[in-house]
């Protein structure tokens, strides 16, 4: 179990939220509820089941590849978190895992659709559960959230990502397209109260309204793109009805929605809510989440492909890893949505010169596809290397000549081109460490 410290002080919790919450809670519990608030965050970190190393942890008992730490370390300068190795990510969002699996008991669904991705740490865990030949539609409307999530998705490293900026209204034009949808929704931010103060000073009654019409809206357009006998997840970090089991009742009444009984060992603290999974913080070891998944009537026939088919895109001078199986499907999505990535950049054409994307460093797949076609070298680093790398620092060398991977302890970092006694560095200028 992990340690819990005090934190600094943050503003009060507003008296009207812990009104309403003393008549959501059973009779008593709202001095522990209460003074949960006053707790540091718990630390967790879900480590990259594709990749190896990072810190060791305690197990979170609904997610696989969850890890409890004891304190919380200088992530910022870990060349493995870097290397895409673990996702820093709170451990009641992991529960995406357990709606996943009660979903999918066997293959998982050939396309899903994450419609609230950044900053990606539902993204990432869905990419290490989905199948690998599956394409994952990774959607964020924001584009500088966009960025971010771009940067961690291309971190963790997995294949057959597209990286989308649609307003939701956009997937009107390819209903029945998934067989899974994520709809992380924006939402009160109840249950981030002790992460930082931003929760505790925004929040009104009229902010709870007003998230919960964007979330019905968010709902209906992500149902239509759901296939027949496909599966919503739908979660949002808070506790307001109106948020939470009153949209899924709702969402119920409209469409015709089956609910699942979501799976989790019967140890963790999660409190049922409606149909969904509420997780309280002073119950959970964890953040405040809630949870609920439905399942779209008719018969699912979405199977994904257990493994890759590497195939290659080229468009205006761009070049992208993709599915050789997906190929129809990205053409259809790259003309009805706003795509900023068809899949896992590999390289950028300028005139005569080819230069490698930092994305495909951090994918073993597309660091082999474009390791042959620049004919690159690979340059391992010790800890101290990769730091210096990771700032944006030249490498010296006797010997540099032409492009080659930045590996640390087996992990692509990124890439160096060779000038004779030095390696200029490839990082983007936005992933670099400024931390001494
Ligand atoms: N799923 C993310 C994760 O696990 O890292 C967190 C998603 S966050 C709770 C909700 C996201 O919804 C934000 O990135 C926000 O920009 C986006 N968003 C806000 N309003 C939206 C809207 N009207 N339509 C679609 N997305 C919206």
């Amino acid at each position: 179990m992990a340690r819990r410290r005090a934190r600094p002080a943050f503003p009060e919790v507003p008296a009207g939220l812990l009104e309403r919450i003393a008549g959501q809670l059973p009779q008593g519990e709202l001095p522990a509820f209460r003074s949960s608030l006053d707790d540091a965050p718990v630390v967790s970190i879900r480590v990259n089941p594709a990749k190896h190393g990072g810190p060791e942890g305690v197990q979170v008992p609904w997610c696989t590849s969850g890890r409890y730490l004891n304190e919380r370390p200088v992530f910022t300068l870990d060349p493995l978190l870097h290397a895409g190795a673990y996702y820093v990510q709170e451990a009641s969002s992991m529960l995406v895992e357990a709606a996943y699996r009660t979903a999918f008991p066997g293959r998982g669904p050939s396309v899903a659709l994450d419609l609230c991705a950044a900053p990606g740490g539902k993204s990432t865990h869905l990419r290490s559960l989905l199948p690998e030949g599956a394409l994952l539609v990774c959607n964020e409307v924001d584009a500088r959230r966009r960025a971010v999530l771009a940067e961690n998705l291309w971190k963790w490293g997995g294949t057959n990502v597209m990286l989308t900026g649609s307003p939701a209204a956009d997937l009107r034009a390819i209903p029945g397209t998934f067989g899974l949808v994520l709809v992380d929704a924006p939402c009160s931010g109840e249950g981030l109260m002790r992460r930082g103060p931003e929760a505790r000073r925004q929040w009104s009654p009229d902010l709870v309204d007003r998230c919960a019409i964007v979330q019905q809206g968010l709902l209906d357009d992500a149902w239509a793109s759901l296939a027949p006998g496909g599966t919503l997840i739908y979660s949002t970090c808070t506790w307001a009805p109106e948020e939470d089991e009153h949209q899924v009742e709702a969402l119920i009444q409209r469409t015709g929605a089956m609910p699942l009984e979501v799976q989790v060992p019967t140890d963790s603290g999660f409190a049922r809510a409606g149909h969904g999974l509420r997780a309280w913080p002073h119950r959970v070891l964890g953040e405040g989440f809630f949870l609920a998944a439905l399942r779209k009537p008719g018969v699912c026939e979405q199977e994904g492909a257990e493994d890759l088919e590497a195939g290659v895109l080229e468009h205006e001078e761009r070049a992208w890893l993709i599915d050789e199986r997906m190929r129809n499907e990205v053409h259809r999505l790259l003309r009805l949505l706003r795509v900023d990535a068809p899949g896992t950049p590999l390289w950028t054409r300028d005139r005569d010169r080819t230069a490698p994307q930092a994305a495909a460093a951090l994918c073993p797949a597309a660091a082999r596809l474009t390791i042959d076609h620049l004919q690159a070298g690979v340059l391992a680093v010790d800890e101290a290397e990769a730091l210096a790398f990771l700032r944006g620092e030249v490498l010296r060398s006797g010997e540099a000549r032409g492009p080659a991977l930045v590996e640390h302890r087996g992990l692509g970092l990124g890439w160096v081109h060779g000038a004779g006694g030095r390696w200029n560095n490839g990082h983007p200028k936005p992933w670099r460490i400024r931390m001494r």
